[in-house]
């Protein structure tokens, strides 16, 4: 999905700063949604030029555009999860405040939304750590009665010595002198569109508010650190294959913000006998010829261990027997039912003897 960043702003690719700068002015001004309130495609235009030019605009992330693309200036890492797919421009309104009918932008913060898209650079700006999907394997057994599994991730967390607060513990806090504690900075700035005020996270503190008297001795006051981490997941009883758990908070940390949320994709592993159908265990069952004629005693392997049901004489091929309450658990010691779908064995070949007893049945009418 690579967008030609000159085309959207309708400028050359040897285009100057200059020139950049007042294709974009141009376009904004046409396409600002102040001016294009119910216009879907201005807004969507105006969210291309601004996008354009945040990347042509910036020498370093031009250089990158011109090298690879908009593939070239996403995020680092290949599980990153962000590239240019995710920008949303909806993000300028949650910023708080969004527009103001003056044509002054009040509240929002290109930086900070440029800054978070890129990546790099800002990442003291992040409301909140990135998160993280892993795959989970799970016996047959284990989907339906549900299960206690842990596992270990590699990752930054949340310091365990300070609790996230950079501090030693008992620490004096003093409040941030950047900030005046309030752990957040509004500047407001000139720019070719008018002026704007932003907020962004202090540097000094981090957003804390606060600074300890004494930096915490495990993560040298950062309140992360990279670690191993053991990981516990419920496992509800009944969980499909390809289902998502979210852990939250168990994402990567990032320093005074909060933690991203741990997404876990289920993998059941197929059962021999038993598939699931809703809470009901159903599975295909092979009878002899003359246990269907007569009944008998069935030792079924269940997932509960093995249980005997009886064959009732007379049931017939493709008939279901109901085993009730050996099913999906379905929460207050309540389960769903086993159902056994009879598969009756004919024979293909019978002896000289068993074709005389069958002929002789056959004399009686049957
Ligand atoms: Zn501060
Ligand atoms: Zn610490």
């Amino acid at each position: 999905m690579s967008k030609d960043y000159y085309k959207i702003l309708g400028v050359e690719r040897g285009a100057s700063k200059d020139e950049i700068k007042k294709a974009f002015r141009k376009l904004a001004h046409q396409y600002h949604p102040d001016k294009n309130k119910e216009d879907n495609t201005a807004s969507q235009k105006f969210k291309e030029a601004s996008e354009a030019y945040s990347v042509l605009s910036d020498d370093e992330k031009r250089k990158q555009y011109d090298m690879f693309g908009t593939a070239g200036a996403g995020q680092g890492g290949a599980n990153s999860g962000e590239g240019f797919g995710g920008f949303d421009f909806s993000g300028f309104a949650r910023q708080g405040g969004g527009y103001s009918s003056g044509g002054q932008w009040e509240d929002l913060d290109l930086g900070d939304i440029f800054g978070d898209f890129f990546g790099g650079g800002n990442r003291r700006q992040q409301k909140k750590g990135r998160d993280i999907s892993v795959d989970l394997h799970l016996s047959f057994s284990e989907s339906v009665f549900g299960a206690e599994k842990s596992i270990r991730l590699h990752k930054t967390s949340v310091c365990d010595h300070c609790g996230g607060s950079g501090g030693e513990p008992g620490t004096k806090m003093d409040t941030c002198p950047t900030c005046k504690g309030k752990g957040k900075i509004r500047e407001t700035r000139r720019s070719f569109l008018g002026s704007y005020s932003s907020v962004r996270i202090c540097d000094t503190c981090a957003g804390r508010g606060a600074i300890p008297k004494d930096k915490c001795g495990v993560c040298g006051g950062a309140g992360i650190l990279k670690k191993t981490e053991e990981i516990s997941i419920n496992i509800p009883s009944g969980i499909d294959d390809e289902e998502m758990l979210r852990v939250s908070g168990k994402g990567e940390a990032v320093e005074g913000a909060g933690v991203g949320d741990l997404y876990v994709r289920i993998h059941v592993r197929r059962h021999d006998l038993f598939r699931k159908e809703g809470n009901n265990l159903v599975a295909d069952i092979r009878v002899k010829l003359t246990d269907v004629l007569l009944g008998s005693d069935y030792t079924l392997h269940s997932l509960d261990g093995d249980t005997t049901i009886q064959i009732p004489a007379g049931i017939t091929h493709g008939e279901i027997l109901r085993v009730r309450g050996r099913g999906v658990p379905v929460g207050s010691g309540k389960r769903g039912d086993i159902l056994l779908r009879v598969n009756v064995d004919i024979p293909r070949k019978l002896s000289k003897e068993g074709r005389r007893i069958v002929e002789n049945l056959r004399k009686e009418g049957y």
